[in-house]
């Protein structure tokens, strides 16, 4: 864990089951998560959203309407499914 990242409520990714208790910043800007930020799963790219106190609870079908309109959000999630790809 560096200074990058926090500590949120634990919770099991709906993507891969996977157990995710901390938050960083994807882009090495010193970003913490807060309410309403998109939360992509380290593990799956599974993408959900921060309620205020940073639990994570799923998308509705208007919220997925809009990941696939935030260019800048897909594109995060190309690099980190090149990157899952080459760490494997
Ligand atoms: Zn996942």
């Amino acid at each position: 864990m560096n200074e990058n990242t926090s500590r949120i409520p634990a919770f099991i990714c709906w993507g891969c089951g996977k157990l995710n208790d901390a938050a960083t910043d994807s882009d090495s800007t010193g970003a913490k998560p807060f309410g309403g930020a998109w939360c992509i799963c380290k593990y799956c790219n599974h993408v959900a959203i921060f309620n205020d106190d940073l639990s994570v609870r799923q998308l509705t079908s208007l919220e997925w309407d809009e990941v696939f309109k935030d260019d800048n959000l897909l594109a995060k999630m190309r690099v980190n499914a090149r990157l899952m790809r080459f760490l494997k």
